[in-house]
C-alpha cells in the first residue's frame, strides 16, 4: 500500500481509464477523490473502491468549465484537507479534417484536454507546495507525440499537455513536486470503441505487441508514477503503447 495517508485527484474518473486509475490508486492505499460530469456513473466508482475497503467520494465536475474547477478543487481540498495526486486525464474527441472543422469543435476539445489541465494544476499547487511533496500526472496520448489525421484539434491539445507537464516539472521541481505525463496508444475504452473494425484490425497490425491496451495497463503506469518509485523522474513522457511509436 505505497500511497497509504495520501489523496489523489483523478478527473474523468466516472468509466474508462480514469476509473481504472482511481480504482487503483485507492487499491494501493489513496484517498480518491473521483470527479466527472456523470453522477450516477462516479457513485458506482467510489461503491466499487469503498467495497474492496478503500476510500473515495464524488465531486460533480464539468473540467471546461473554470468556476467549477475552482470550486470542485477546494471542496476536495476542504473535505480531505490535501490533495497530493492530480491525474488529468478528462478528455474528449471532436474529429473532423481541419478544412471542415468547426472552431466550437476545436474550442471544446482545447478546453476540455488542456485548459483543463492547467486550470486544475493551478487550484491543486498551493496544497503541494504546502507540503513540499506533489505528484502531477496528465494523460495524453500517442497522437500528441506523432499527429493524427482527422484529430488536429486532439493532436494538438494531447502535445499541449506534454510542453505544459515539461514546464510545470521544472516550475515545482525544487518543492519536490513531479509532474509526469503519461502517453496511451489505442487503449479499449468508450472513446476507442466508436471506432471501426477495421480501423482497430489495421491499428493491431501497427502495435508489435499484436494488441490494444487495457484500462489497466495505463492506470499501472499512473500508479508508479504516483509512487515513491518515481521519485526522481519528472518531465517526462511515458508512453503506453505496446510499441506503436518508439524512441
Ligand atoms: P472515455 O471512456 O470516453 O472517458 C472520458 C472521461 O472523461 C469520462 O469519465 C468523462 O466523464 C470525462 N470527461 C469528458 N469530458 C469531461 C468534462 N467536460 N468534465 C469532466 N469530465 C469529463 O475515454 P478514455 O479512453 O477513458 O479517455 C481518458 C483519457 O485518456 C482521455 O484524456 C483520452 O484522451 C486519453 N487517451 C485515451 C486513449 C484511448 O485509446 N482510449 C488513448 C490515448 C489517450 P463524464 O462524461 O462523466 O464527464
Amino acid at each position: 500500500m505505497s500511497l497509504t495517508g495520501k489523496v489523489a485527484l483523478v478527473t474523468g474518473a466516472s468509466q474508462g481509464i480514469g476509473r481504472a486509475c482511481a480504482v487503483r490508486l485507492a487499491k494501493d492505499g489513496a484517498t480518491v477523490a473521483v470527479a466527472a460530469r456523470n453522477q450516477e456513473r462516479l457513485s458506482e466508482v467510489t461503491a466499487e473502491i469503498t467495497a474492496a475497503g478503500g476510500k473515495a467520494a464524488a465531486f460533480a465536475l464539468d473540467v471546461a468549465d473554470e468556476e467549477q474547477v475552482k470550486s470542485t478543487v477546494q471542496s476536495a481540498i476542504d473535505q480531505f484537507g490535501k490533495i497530493d495526486i492530480l491525474v488529468n486525464n478528462a478528455g474528449i474527441t471532436r474529429d473532423q479534417l481541419v478544412m471542415r472543422m468547426k472552431r466550437s469543435d476545436w474550442d471544446a476539445v482545447l478546453q476540455t484536454n488542456l485548459t483543463s489541465a492547467y486550470l486544475c494544476i493551478q487550484q491543486v499547487i498551493p496544497s503541494m507546495l504546502k507540503q513540499r511533496w506533489g505528484r502531477i500526472l496528465n494523460i495524453t496520448s500517442v497522437f500528441g507525440q506523432m499527429g493524427q489525421a482527422g484529430q488536429a484539434n486532439y493532436s494538438a491539445s494531447k502535445a499541449g499537455l506534454i510542453g505544459l507537464t515539461m514546464a510545470i516539472a521544472r516550475e515545482v521541481g525544487s518543492r519536490n513536486i513531479t509532474c509526469n505525463a503519461i502517453a496511451p496508444g489505442f487503449i479499449k475504452t468508450a472513446m476507442t470503441e466508436v471506432l471501426s473494425d477495421e480501423f482497430k484490425q489495421n491499428a493491431i497490425k501497427q502495435i508489435p505487441l499484436r494488441r490494444v491496451g487495457t484500462t489497466a495497463d495505463i492506470a499501472g503506469a499512473v500508479a508508479f508514477l504516483a509512487s515513491d518509485d518515481a521519485s526522481y523522474i519528472t518531465g517526462h513522457v511515458l508512453s503506453v503503447n505496446g510499441g506503436m511509436l518508439m524512441g
